[in-house]
């Protein structure tokens, strides 16, 4: 199948599996809004191959630095 319809099909599938988190209540992003906690490193590398997918986004994960139990992602 064309490459590009592939990519789609991924991108519904990654979407799929993505369940709801929690908003940090520690950290704030760069746009003001706070930064989701991922409390599994999976999840949020996950979170990050679907911000690639959607607009091409390299974003990095972290452990949260502020006293969160769980993950952010960069620029997120
Ligand atoms: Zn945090």
């Amino acid at each position: 199948m064309p490459r590009y319809r592939h990519d789609r099909f991924i991108a519904q599938e990654l979407r799929a599996a993505q369940p709801e988190f929690a908003d940090c209540p520690f950290c704030v992003g760069r746009d003001g809004r706070r930064k989701k906690l991922y409390p599994a490193v999976e999840d949020a590398k996950h979170a990050a191959a679907q911000q690639r997918l959607r607009r091409g986004a390299h974003l990095a994960v972290y452990y949260c630095e502020n006293g969160g139990d769980g993950w952010h992602l960069t620029g997120g």
